[in-house]
């Protein structure tokens, strides 16, 4: 699954974690889960009757099961359905004993059962839902104005019991074939193609599909609705990218990339895509994840599938790469070879994550995609900095921690962590291990440890003793860089400690950490520094080296002053990336407390004052300006700072404009509106009366602006608007349907700061104007961007009972700590700590605990900023 990870679902962690200790490879008895292991399925025929007037299924099913151990008791997963009927061997009738708040089924046989395969046989009933998980409804409007209604699955983590009763736990692999009846005029594709189709009475048909391979339940997908598609074929597998009807022409970009990733793919696991065609469908709107890789039925939320050539931006472009790249790596880390468990979600989300952007690279070398992941890594080391953080690898009891898993550790760590992996073993040794994974476990489970064994096996080297001291301990390691001059060489010595941001009592640990140094026109020095300190030398004295060059590596480092004011005069030499990286690590030092922010400023000025123009480097400062002016809130030189600011990137505004130049480069054409968006914040006089213009323009005419501009004009013009303008705004936000377009004019006016329009905007986040999926993310942006998020907050309680129904379970655990992490207020987080709701799943007291970690970290992290900034300000004459 591909979750967009705003600054808060980053925060959603497990505090009192028991990292997973001395992992076993797979074994499907010893395997964590809530299912007795006593009863397994091997195949599914599923028939369901939808109707979708009334939002109702009625189901029946035939397991094939093999009872494992003689038993007379079945327990399986449902959750709000009604079993009607359950049929052991066509004769006997089992008690059916429902378990609501488990999400269980027991049926009980009057003697015990056999070992050996038996048939099940079970009816039931339920309800189609309209927020999105299980089995639910997508209305829309259609390109013409028609309402329509979409018939749409999301199963993964715990939501195919929703759609019929099983084994609903990633390691009961199982074969599914199934079949529904549905409206005639719908098209429905689901994992497999089609076999046969039979009218039925009352404008109804009955769709069958093929029997699928071997796999978890949370794979199984069906959607129908009024879809047409383009059509391609890659490597012999017939491709096709589904949307509503009317749309289908901008699925083009999405098809394209997946022809030119399959074949990639392919070769790179060794093992051809297993299934007889792959489908990727656009689902407009109403989707919680950003995309999902049911295994031949890959689905997304239509803003990162379809690219409308009038409406989308050069950053969709990219995003739709990487999400069909990261969905279709996972048909074979995920699909083909499973996690056993959720304590291994990584495994899938991690390797995708990584695969993702690998891929995208490959294919689009122009976009410097990996120098941009700096980004990623700064989010990811943020938050496992902090006391609340977990490792990669953790325990997971039940369903709400499993959903709380998918977080920036499992996606952003694990991807760092397999790149660091990478870089240490060779790009070549990696894949042999890969491949050997691939074929050793297709169709099964595996664990962290069968990884390591096939990465050990293909390398020659110990990769477990590396790999576990990141992903079964949390936290990053920091390098420590000392150096001395002895005979005529530069000596340098690296030790290890744990890195810490406002955590008291950390835990001690010891990394085996891939370290690789080096410097322009220096050779490369690579070693595994353990416990014990490392030494190496190069010629001459005072000779600058830099650590983790090309930021390959997951650990933080801190130099020396003679050894960092060596670097400083050489900074212009080095890579993007490297410049990148020594602004993060040296911005994350001030936050731990281990260096003060002028060392960061000082740094950002050394590199703008040399015209730096990357786009990698300059969103690093950009962010971490940003970051200092809401440090700032309240303080009396926030003004001064933002003059400096400013002064620091308008060189960079005046080099890219307004206007996107003939044959610029796509990256200027990324950065611009970033450049823009952080002047206008800044409160830069001309880029704001330039915004106010462009804007209404805008409103007259549309296509005044590029796409890539109009998120930002707005969002500055709509700071203070008046009331009739934010009606306009607010007007087109119901009224669009695209969700790209939808969520980048609801961003624009989520930034408005009074009270009584911050009061309309979290009225207009629950009112239908918004998708489902993204009600959330939509009131925690109105909390980030009004700079009010007590007052949001305090709405956001008053309205809770009406907003929490249009949520989807998993987004109901953090979704108050999702709004009360952008408060800096000790009242809030004292009503978030206390509150009911706080502490009602585990998934909830994870959120919390993290929210409140964050908050009060930013607390002493603004005490930090106000009494230093003033110092450097009047220092430097800023
Ligand atoms: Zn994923």
């Amino acid at each position: 699954m591909r979750r967009f990870l705003s600054f808060t679902t980053l925060l959603a962690g497990l505090p009192l974690v028991i990292p997973a200790h001395a992992e076993q490879t797979f074994s499907f008895q010893q395997t964590a889960g809530e299912l007795p292991k006593t009863v397994a399925p091997l195949s599914y025929v599923i028939h369901v009757a939808t109707d979708m007037d009334r939002l109702s299924l009625t189901g029946q099913e035939t397991i094939k099961v093999n009872v494992l151990s003689a038993t007379a008791e079945m327990t399986m997963n449902q959750a709000g359905l009604k079993l009607s009927d359950a049929v052991l061997d066509n004769s006997i009738k089992a008690d059916i004993s429902q378990n609501d708040t488990a999400e269980t089924v027991t049926l009980r046989f009057p003697q015990n059962v056999a070992r050996g395969v038996h048939t099940l046989a079970i009816r039931y009933s339920g309800p189609i839902l309209k927020t999105p998980n299980g089995i639910y409804v997508d209305d829309y409007t259609s390109p013409n104005g028609e309402a329509k209604r979409m018939l749409v699955t999301q199963f993964e983590v715990a939501d195919a019991r929703r759609m019929f009763p099983g084994w609903d736990e990633p390691a009961f692999k199982a074969t599914f074939q199934l079949n529904v009846a549905l409206p005639a005029d719908y098209v429905a594709v689901s994992n497999m193609p089609i076999t046969a189709t039979k009218t039925e009475g009352q404008g109804q048909k009955q769709v069958s599909f093929a029997t699928t391979p071997r796999m978890s339940t949370y794979l199984l997908a069906l959607v129908a609705g009024d879809m047409k598609a383009v059509r391609g074929q890659a490597d012999g597998t017939p491709l096709a990218v589904y949307a509503p009807s009317g749309l289908e022409g901008q699925g083009e970009f999405a098809l394209h990339a997946a022809e030119k990733i399959l074949p990639y793919y392919n070769s790179y696991f060794g093992v051809k895509y297993p299934l007889p065609k792959m489908d990727m469908v656009a689902i407009p709107g109403n989707y919680q994840a950003g995309a999902m890789e049911n295994w031949g039925l890959l689905t997304y939320i239509d803003n990162v599938l379809l690219f409308d050539p009038k409406n989308s931006t050069p950053r969709t472009r990219e995003l739709i790469y990487e999400v069909v790249a990261h969905e279709m790596a996972h048909q074979w880390s995920g699909d083909l070879v499973t996690m056993g468990w959720w304590d291994n979600i990584w495994l899938n989300e991690g390797f995708a994550s990584w695969m993702e952007i690998k891929a995208t690279d490959k294919m689009n070398p122009q976009w410097e995609i990996w120098p941009r992941q700096h980004e990623t890594r700064e989010e990811t080391m943020g938050t496992d900095a902090l006391s609340s953080t977990h490792p990669i690898q953790q325990t997971i009891h039940n369903v709400s921690e499993a959903n709380s898993a998918f977080d920036g550790i499992s996606y952003g760590k694990g991807e760092l962590v397999i790149r660091m992996l990478e870089g240490w073993l060779g790009e070549d040794r990696f894949r042999q291990g890969m491949r050997a994974y691939m074929k050793a476990h297709a169709y099964g489970s595996a664990t962290s440890q069968d990884l390591w064994n096939a990465l050990s096996g293909a390398s020659g080297q110990d990769v477990g003793t590396v790999a576990r001291s990141f992903t079964e301990q949390p936290g990053i390691p920091l390098v420590n860089v000392a150096t001395s001059c002895q005979s005529g060489k530069t000596v340098y010595t690296l030790s290890q400690s744990r890195f810490t941001i406002h955590d008291p009592t950390p835990k001690d640990q010891v990394w085996n950490i891939p370290v690789v140094a080096g410097a322009p026109g220096l050779p490369v020095h690579k070693l595994v520094l353990g416990k014990a300190p490392q030494t190496f030398s190069v010629a001459g004295c005072n000779v600058p080296v830099k650590m983790n060059l090309g930021e390959s590596g997951y650990y933080r480092v801190r130099y020396e002053s003679s050894a960092f004011e060596a670097l400083l005069k050489i900074i212009s030499t080095f890579s993007a990336v490297d410049k990148a990286n020594l602004l993060g690590d040296q911005f994350a030092l001030f936050r731990s407390g281990q260096a003060q922010l002028s060392s960061y400023l000082t740094l950002a000025d050394h590199i703008l004052e040399a015209n730096e123009s990357n786009i990698a480097v300059i969103q690093e400062i950009i962010g971490k300006f940003d970051v200092l002016d809401d440090y700032l809130k309240g303080s009396e030189d926030r003004d001064a700072f933002r003059v400096y600011a400013r002064k620091s990137l308008t060189p960079v505004f005046a080099r890219l404009g307004w206007d996107q130049k003939p044959d610029e480069n796509v990256l200027d054409t990324m950065l611009r509106p970033s450049v823009i968006s952080a002047l206008g914040k800044f409160e830069d006089p001309a880029i704001m009366a330039d915004a106010k213009t462009r804007f209404a323009q805008w409103l007259d005419n549309p296509d005044s602006l590029r796409p890539d501009i109009v998120g930002v004009v707005a969002g500055i013009a709509m700071k203070h608007p008046d009331q009739k303008t934010y009606d306009i705004m607010a007007g087109k936000v119901r009224s669009t349907q695209a969700t790209e377009v939808k969520l980048r004019l609801f961003n624009a006016i989520a930034g408005a700061t009074s009270p009584a329009l911050i009061e309309q905007n979290v009225a207009l986040a629950y009112s239908g104007a918004i998708p489902n999926g993204r009600i959330a993310s939509a009131l925690a942006r109105v909390a980030d961007s009004s700079e009010n998020p007590d007052l949001v907050w305090k709405l956001v309680k008053q309205h809770e009972a009406d907003i929490r129904t249009h949520l989807a379970p998993w987004s109901q655990d953090g979704f108050l700590a999702g709004i009360a992490v952008y408060s800096d207020s000790a009242h809030i987080a004292h009503e978030l700590e206390n509150d009911p709701e706080s502490g009602k799943t585990t998934g909830a007291k994870i959120a919390t605990a993290k929210a409140l970690s964050e908050i009060s970290a930013r607390k002493e992290a603004m005490q930090a900023a106000q009494s230093q900034i003033h110092a450097w300000l009047s220092a430097t004459h800023h």
